[in-house]
């Protein structure tokens, strides 16, 4: 299948999840996870409806900001993101889903004072309390929600989860509605004028229609769109 049609067929399938969950399709935005993909592929997805591209490393994403590749869609950063690296990211991802300390929002808000602007984000929880994995424990992220409402040149636009491989999708699914109560509740605690709290990102290529049952308004897909990735090659 081409790549125009792996768009297709994915949009088709969370359009239908949506639906059976009673909600609106127009809730859901489909995020390409472009990672390993070429510029040249990655013009094909946006060519085929894909508004939203996100990166997992820093420098894929200069590389292809060089060439011009993501034009047409917005960027988001959804790896895991150093500190010392956040000054190649803050200004040029339109939302940063990864952010998981006080340090690293620090970091990010500082850049963005520099440059004079307001960098979107959201906030990576470790939903399934796993300890490989990035995320604030989810007992820690209405606090640092409210520290983030505190900072003038970050805005808080929700939370983002990337919970454990499964060898099916509906054991995600405590997971996926645990996130949607955290979402309900910083809304709720952090309501400054009621819309900038609005994006839940979860779901996978293996259980997206899961987390659009549960709540999710974007969803990071790659395989499912690109294909198999090939292992990566050199330093990670
Ligand atoms: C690679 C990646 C995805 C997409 O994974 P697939 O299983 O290929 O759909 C989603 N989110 C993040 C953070 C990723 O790194």
């Amino acid at each position: 299948m081409s790549i125009a049609e792996n768009v297709q067929a994915v949009r088709v399938r969370i359009d239908a999840a949506a639906r059976a969950a009673g909600r609106d399709p127009g809730e859901v935005t489909l995020c390409a996870a472009t990672k390993v993909q070429t510029s040249d592929t990655i013009r094909q997805a946006i060519a085929a409806g894909i508004t939203v591209c996100g990166e997992n490393r820093v420098q894929e994403m200069t590389a292809h900001l060089a060439d011009d590749a993501y034009r047409g869609a917005q960027l988001h950063f959804i790896g895991h993101l150093q500190t010392n690296k956040v000054r190649q990211v803050v200004g040029k991802a339109d939302l940063i889903q990864s952010v998981d300390s006080l340090h690293l929002l620090q970091a990010i808000q500082a850049q963005a004072e520099k440059l004079d602007l307001v960098q979107d984000i959201l906030l990576e929880v470790n939903i399934a309390g796993e300890e490989s994995k990035s995320g604030l424990p989810p007992e820690r992220a209405v606090q640092l929600a409210l520290q983030t409402a505190a900072l003038d040149h970050v805005r808080l636009r929700g939370l983002m989860a990337i919970p454990p491989p499964v060898d099916a999708p509906e054991k995600n699914r405590p997971f996926f509605a645990a996130m949607y109560q955290l979402f309900v509740d910083i809304r709720r605690k952090i309501d400054h004028n009621g819309s900038d709290i609005d994006c839940l990102s979860m779901g996978m290529s293996d259980d997206f229609e899961e987390a659009v049952a549960q709540g999710a308004t974007l969803v990071r897909v790659g395989t499912a769109l690109f294909g198999p990735r090939p292992p990566r090659t050199g330093a990670v």
